[in-house]
């Protein structure tokens, strides 16, 4: 079976250091083992989104020496695609009235990483309830998340497991405002591109089993997941979209080199190809297993 890897950037921000090691990294996976690769824009939060950004970015991914087959994919043109997985999930999936205030109010139990844990409200209403509170407000839908440990075992990290209904509970597919959530169009993008290797962020790690879930009730293959740890800034902070020091645009226009660019990133990830170099020319010397586990330290600027 052909290996297919992706990079799914989104453009509500600039892409920084960080974003542009997973960039490296995830193509790098695909093209050491001879696969493909895709670029998907990941532009469904509206409200988020910056025009323009987009374009920016796959342009400075190609600046940094990196390529893609296909043409990039756009999620904001793929919402057929999320309705018609909401409908496979039928009734699995269920309109949710609360708002944030009600679900912080009644949270009792562990935080997930998108806030309280949400305690399965609207899971039992009745018909006649759901149709009387649909007069007042446009509900969010939520999945109905089975109790249990979803396991999977990282590349980078290892063996990982985790009880989504205890983390996090029946999570938003789409919002209330009718954008799809981000959990729901990965994993059905991630099914639909055929994508056979996920490399990202270890701050997602959290999401995958979210994405297991999905990828089993939608019936696709799982794809094999890699979560690199995050790179982090000279002074040991997490990279933030706000800072622009470190984004590539403000570098690129500070001059600087894409190749010295990729050997820093490189070096963070265990491979050594001197000051300067392209992309191709390390795709020999990756291998995941020279990835630093921890999170890794921006060098101080020469
Ligand atoms: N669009 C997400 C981000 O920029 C990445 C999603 C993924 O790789 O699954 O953080």
């Amino acid at each position: 079976m052909e290996q297919r890897g992706r990079f799914a950037p989104s453009p509500t921000g600039e892409l920084h250091l960080g974003n542009a090691r997973t960039a490296l990294l995830s193509w790098l996976w695909s093209r050491s083992l001879g696969g493909s690769y895709a670029m998907r824009v990941e532009d469904i939060d509206r409200p988020r989104v910056r025009p323009l950004l987009a374009e920016q970015q796959l342009e400075e991914l190609r600046w940094l020496g990196l390529d893609w087959d296909g043409a990039p994919v756009f999620q904001s043109r793929r919402t057929h695609l999320y309705e018609e997985a909401l409908r496979r999930l039928g009734d699995q999936v269920y309109p949710c009235f609360c708002s944030r205030a009600e679900i912080a109010a009644s949270a009792s139990a562990p935080h997930g990483d998108e806030g309280p844990r949400y305690p399965g409200t609207c899971a039992r209403l009745s018909r006649e309830q759901r149709a009387e509170r649909q007069k007042v407000r446009a509900p969010a839908l939520r999945l109905r998340v089975p109790p249990g440990e979803i396991a999977f075992t990282d590349q980078i990290l290892g063996p990982q497991s985790f009880d989504v209904q205890a983390m996090t509970g029946d999570f938003v597919l789409r919002r209330a405002d009718g954008i799809f959530a981000y959990q729901l169009a990965v994993a059905v993008d991630d099914g639909e591109m055929g994508i056979t290797q996920v490399l990202r962020g270890a701050d997602l790690v959290t999401s995958t089993p979210r994405q297991i879930l999905l990828h089993r009730l939608l019936g696709n293959a799982l794809p094999r997941w890699a979560h690199a740890p995050l790179v982090l800034s000279a002074k040991g902070e997490r990279l933030s979209k706000r800072d622009r020091s470190l984004s590539l645009s403000t570098l690129r226009a500070g001059g600087a080199d894409p190749r010295q660019l990729v050997a820093d990133l490189a070096r963070l990830s265990g491979i050594d190809c001197g000051i300067a170099c392209s992309p191709a020319q390390i795709i020999g010397g990756f291998s995941l297993a020279r990835i630093p586990r921890a999170a890794a330290r921006l060098g101080d600027p020469p």
